[in-house]
């Protein structure tokens, strides 16, 4: 019994419940600290991501620009009541939009995109977290950095006072059994740590969706990104 299972109910609270429950009880199995969860709401309207924030859920995650900027809108929550990530890919002619509506971006996954979030982002709403996307599987269709490609990107992110290097996020290539997908999170965490060795604020291991959060968790995950457990099938775009 690996993965987060979506709730037999559809009301929110109770699903809300259930999968933190579920993270829970995968972090105590493995001796894990509990992971932050991110409720992944692309698709989704704005009426249920209300109906999780009204229950204390603080932290979304959306894939595109265009509509985070539109739920964000309709939803009118008071600036800083709520955390948005951009965890979808990042063209750089958007990084102005991005920088602005963003808190987090979990995408940066190479040098022009650093210099494009940093020129843009308000130093009046401090800096921009960031997480460098490995492409741990190394696949060629996938974004993401090259794990070789981690320490010069981190570096070029550290000079910028106006974004802050918080860690690493990965999206291995999606297998039957998540046990398959072990060793890709195995590889990020060892990257994870080498990474924390030469900046002391790094603090964030992005990794596991609903049907591998478990495994993700036992390899270290201090972050998932959930969205079909919590919110139930995307409705088709
Ligand atoms: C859609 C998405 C998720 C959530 O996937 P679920 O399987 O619905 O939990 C997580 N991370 C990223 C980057 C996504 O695009």
């Amino acid at each position: 019994m690996n993965t987060v299972t979506t709730p037999p109910l559809n009301d929110p609270a109770h699903r809300l419940n259930e999968v933190s429950r579920q993270l829970r009880s995968a972090a105590e199995a493995a001796g894990r600290p509990v992971p932050r969860l991110l409720a992944v709401s692309k698709t989704q309207p704005a009426g249920a991501l209300a109906a999780l924030a009204s229950r204390g859920q603080r932290a979304f995650g959306e894939n595109y620009v265009q509509e985070a900027a539109a739920k964000q809108a309709e939803m009118g929550a008071p600036a800083g009541a709520l955390e948005w990530h951009l965890i979808g890919h990042l063209q750089s002619n958007k990084a102005r939009e991005a920088a602005a509506l963003f808190d987090w971006v979990q995408t940066v996954d190479r040098p022009k995109l650093v210099g494009a979030l940093a020129k843009h982002r308000d130093p009046e709403r401090g800096p921009l977290n960031v997480l460098v996307q490995v492409n741990i599987d190394d696949e060629a269709s996938k974004h993401g950095c090259r794990p070789d490609e981690m320490d010069a990107l981190a570096a070029a992110i550290s000079t910028e006072p106006l974004l802050r290097l918080r860690g690493l996020m990965v999206i291995p290539t999606p297998h039957d059994d998540p046990e398959q997908g072990r060793g890709a999170f195995r590889r990020t965490r060892e990257l994870f740590e080498q990474l924390r060795v030469l900046y002391p604020q790094v603090d964030t291991l992005s990794m596991g969706m609903s049907a591998d959060a478990a495994v993700a968790i036992s390899e270290g995950a201090t972050m998932v990104r959930i969205g079909t457990a919590l919110f139930g099938a995307r409705p088709r775009a």
